[in-house]
């Protein structure tokens, strides 16, 4: 662990740092508020050992303007005080501390203090990465790993929101994979799931930009929102997409327009000023159509 010990008495700097190197961590230490903020701004601060009485902020202030500071990563704070009343126990719990050490410091005491608070703090680390991991398994279609409906829209209403705050065209794309009933009806729907996943790395392949969305909307439609966008150059996406099925050839001798797997895709735009999000996706569905119509494998763009 990365220990970061504050206090204005350098002797007692030095015992601490000593018996955090003994315990194999390291230590970084800062002699008053200042230095204390500049340090956890810099590094990887994984605890934080407090003196209480200091010139300036003291501990108890200090802890808080870090909880503020950094509330949305927690790290234990462990006070050091020559008072150990029970009402400075308590002001430093209050205060957002997580233990409290009388002084003069225990050798003992303070190892087995941050053996508890390294426990407490894996254990904190474990948490969150399980509660990440969670976050991206409830927003990722399991099948081809892209965004599933319910993240596409979250992900289009921020894009919704950006675009009129920044005045900026945001485009939508709406696809859908030609004759799929039939690819599932004569290829099993083992193959129908690997075409689906074909078809997803292609989708993906064929955006550059790392904040463009893309996402499995339903069976075998797919959605895509393009941020910054006008809707010339959605089209170059879509022909872009085209482009790419043909050339990946993946065989469907069940379509009546090609010989391989193609797609109908519907185009369109805050430009064509649609009410909300979910209408700018309803106006690209709507050239989604009218591009099954007019014979499939091609795109349409939506027209008011
Ligand atoms: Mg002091």
């Amino acid at each position: 662990m990365n220990i970061l010990v504050v206090d204005d008495d350098r002797f007692i700097r030095e015992i601490v740092s000593a018996v955090i190197q003994d315990a194999d961590h390291s230590a970084v230490t800062a002699s008053n508020d200042l230095e204390a903020l500049e340090a956890l701004e810099q590094g990887d601060i994984d605890l934080i050992l407090m003196d209480v009485e200091m010139p300036g902020r003291n501990g108890f202030e200090l802890t808080q303007a870090i909880r503020e500071l950094y509330s949305k990563h927690w790290f234990p704070i462990i006070f050091l005080s020559a008072a150990s009343d029970e009402q400075h126990y308590e002001k430093g719990i209050n205060a957002g501390g997580d233990d409290y050490l009388p002084k003069p410091v225990s050798p003992i005491i303070l190892r087995a203090k941050i053996r508890a608070m390294e426990r407490i703090a894996n254990m904190k680390k474990e948490l969150d990465d399980a509660n990440t991991r969670l976050e991206k398994l409830s927003s990722q279609d399991p099948l081809t790993k892209l965004s599933n409906r319910r993240d596409l829209e979250v992900q289009l209403l921020k894009e919704w929101k950006r675009s009129h705050r920044d005045a900026e065209t945001l485009s939508a794309i709406m696809l859908d994979i030609d004759f799929f009933k039939p690819y599932n009806d004569n290829y099993g729907h083992q193959q129908g799931d690997e075409c689906l996943k074909s078809v997803a790395k292609i989708l993906k392949g064929s955006l550059s930009r790392s904040h463009d969305i893309i996402a499995r909307y339903g069976g075998e439609e797919f959605a895509i929102i393009l941020p910054d966008t006008s809707y010339d150059g959605a089209k170059k996406v879509a022909e872009n997409i085209i482009k790419m099925l043909a050339e990946n050839k993946l065989p469907h001798e069940y379509s009546n327009v090609a010989d391989h797997v193609t797609a109908s895709i519907g185009i369109s735009s805050t430009y064509f000023n649609p009410i909300t999000p979910n209408a700018l996706l309803q106006q690209a569905d709507q050239a989604l159509y009218k591009a099954k119509e007019n014979g499939r494998n091609r795109y349409e763009v939506f027209s008011p």
